[in-house]
């Protein structure tokens, strides 16, 4: 037999997304709402969630606050009514608060920072499981932040680190199952993520992107969409992505 003959060469066709029903947390603003935006130019069905309603964009637009268990139960109950059965979850509803040393974090903060990122998603998971039928995918949304710690991102950084050992865990307890899972983790995007991180500080948010060329929210909506169209006995678990000039959450190399 010749070297590699047994090697199967032929390419297995992408996943054709028409028709498929997804719902979006977190789809008002940034990364959600360009992935909202990819997966409907995808023909994908998507119901958005965020509780800036009247800011979605989406074929379905329902209020949704993550750290809510009521909003959470009602937005899931209209969006699978309005969808008619749920194939992809794209838990991306996120955010930091603050970058001083851990000293200086608060109560309220830490409540926020876990609620959203981490008890958000995980309730947010439970409630969609039940929904999904022989084809499904969950994207979470981790980050840099969520691999390697950085000064000033302590709550933070440990929300992005439960995400991604949550993800990998939900893909041991899901194997077997008819549902891929990724995570997504970015580095420097711009977004009104810095905006919110200081607390509306508009000199504070843009000094952040100053000097580099950070990413784009639809670099990672390209990414997600790469996770869903790889052929069904494909799962990509992780991808990683950053801005060229920046190899840690900490360590970017801006322009003088
Ligand atoms: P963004 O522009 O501030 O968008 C954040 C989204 O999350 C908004 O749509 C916001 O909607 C939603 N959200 C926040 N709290 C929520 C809640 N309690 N319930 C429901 N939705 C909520 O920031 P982004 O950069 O696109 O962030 C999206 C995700 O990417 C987050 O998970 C973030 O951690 C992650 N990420 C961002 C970066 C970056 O550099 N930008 C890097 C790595 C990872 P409402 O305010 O309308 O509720």
């Amino acid at each position: 037999m010749a070297r590699g003959a047994s090697i199967k060469s032929e390419v297995v066709a992408a996943q054709d997304l028409t028709g498929k029903r997804a719902i979006v947390t977190g789809a008002s603003s940034g990364i959600g709402r360009a992935t909202a935006r990819a997966l409907a130019e995808a023909g994908v069905r998507v119901a958005g969630g965020a509780r800036r309603v009247e800011r979605l964009e989406t074929e379905i637009a329902l209020e949704l606050d993550v750290t809510e268990q009521d909003s959470c139960a009602r937005f899931v109950a209209a969006a699978i009514e309005q969808l008619g059965g749920l194939d992809i979850l794209v838990n991306n509803a996120g955010l930091a608060l603050g970058r001083a040393p851990f000293d200086e974090s608060s109560e309220e903060d830490e409540a926020t920072v876990f609620g959203v990122n981490v008890a958000g998603l995980v309730r947010m998971t439970r409630l969609c499981l039940p929904h999904f039928g022989d084809w499904g995918h969950i994207v979470n949304m981790g980050s840099v932040a969520g691999r390697v710690a950085y000064e000033g991102g302590a709550t933070y950084v440990a929300a992005k680190f439960a995400e991604r050992g949550f993800t990998y865990a939900l893909r041991e307890d899901l194997l077997g199952r008819p549902i891929r899972i990724t995570t997504v983790d970015p580095g420097l995007t711009e977004t009104e993520f810095s905006l919110v991180r200081f607390k509306g500080d508009e000199e504070k948010a843009a000094a952040v992107y100053r000097g580099v060329d950070p990413l784009h929210p639809e670099d990672i909506a390209e990414c997600i969409v790469f996770a869903l169209t790889r052929p069904w006995h494909v799962n990509v678990d992780e991808i990683v992505v950053k801005a060229r000039n920046q190899a840690s959450g900490a360590r970017i190399i801006r322009d003088q």
